[in-house]
């Protein structure tokens, strides 16, 4: 079972297909993102429906640098948010549980994050596609592996910005020099995957500032590209089978860390969706309604188009 993808192009063309296909696909994932966020049906129906509007009126644009559902993602969030300022009359913490996933904002509204004002220490463009790069290496290696309890650890460290004393407790590890064990060899697998992709960029060097414990670097960069391109979300299926109760030892104990400790907000809305099959009919009226709308922007902007 593979997490089906649309054609980006087939998109771009406005074929109602293709459309259609991802409304079906992603209504359910959206609705639960927004609801966990708004405590609200109506209020996320609302919200799927501009998501949705919006990821029409937005394709040309789309920047393969990012997953579609990275995409989509990155609208519905912002339109949570903007219905939640709306609502702030009310003491409401917008964004709170986000913390830490920063990235899809920046992408979606072009601004800066917090954590690239306080970067401390800037990577050039291309070294940060290459950190991103070899940290998804490690983490496929990792889960290949079956080096389970060592992604998590990891993801704690460099995802969460956890401490390493916070770390072994939460593993029943033996202590903290367990942890930093597991972060030393990590930190030097990375430089390997670093130095057969490239040599002597700054990432080399920054690598093995880190490897000296310079957990700033950790806190800021590889924070940030990790949370940023969702490195070690687990593919749907993953997902539902956690859900069907067929997830097993290694790949569970993963699972379960990301989605309660780590609390990914992505992989908790496909949770959701998974989790709540008897939502069949109320999600038909939603999809109904959403394609309605939907049809309507692509027919009045078809063969339009860039240069068209
Ligand atoms: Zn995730």
């Amino acid at each position: 079972m593979t997490d089906w993808t649309p054609d980006i192009e087939r998109l771009q063309q406005r074929l109602d297909d293709e459309w259609l296909r991802v409304e079906r696909e992603f209504c359910g994932r959206l609705l639960a993102y927004a609801q966990r966020r708004t405590g609200d049906l109506q209020s996320s129906e609302d919200i799927v429906q501009e998501t949705l509007l919006g990821a029409v009126r937005g394709i040309d644009d789309f920047d393969k640098t990012f997953s579609f559902e990275q995409y989509l993602f990155g609208i519905c969030r912002n339109r949570t948010i903007d219905y939640l300022r709306r609502k702030k009359a009310r003491t409401i913490q917008v964004g709170e549980d986000d913390e830490g996933f920063p990235g899809l904002e920046a992408m979606a509204t072009g601004g800066e994050t917090p954590s690239a004002i306080v970067r401390g220490r800037e990577l050039s463009f291309r070294a940060r596609e290459l950190l991103a790069t070899i940290l998804r290496d490690w983490v496929e290696e990792t889960w290949e592996q079956s080096e389970f309890l060592r992604l998590c650890v990891i993801e704690g460290l460099f995802a969460g910005g956890w401490r390493n004393r916070d770390t072994w407790k939460r593993f029943d590890l033996r202590d903290e020099t367990a942890v930093a064990g597991i972060k030393f060899r990590a930190l030097k697998r990375l430089r390997q995957l670093a130095a057969v992709r490239e040599s002597g960029n700054d990432l080399l060097s920054y690598l093995a500032a880190a490897e000296e414990g310079d957990q700033r670097l950790l806190d800021v960069d590889v924070r940030q590209v990790w949370n940023e391109k969702r490195l070690s979300c687990p593919a749907r299926h993953w997902l539902a089978r956690l859900v069907a109760g067929n997830l097993k030892e290694g790949p569970e104990l993963f699972v379960r860390f990301h989605l309660e400790d780590m609390k990914c907000p992505w992989c908790l809305a496909n949770h959701d969706d998974l989790a709540s099959a008897d939502r069949d009919a109320e999600l038909q009226l939603l999809l109904d309604r959403v394609q309605e709308s939907t049809r309507q922007v692509l027919h009045s902007t078809q063969r339009g188009g860039p240069g068209a």
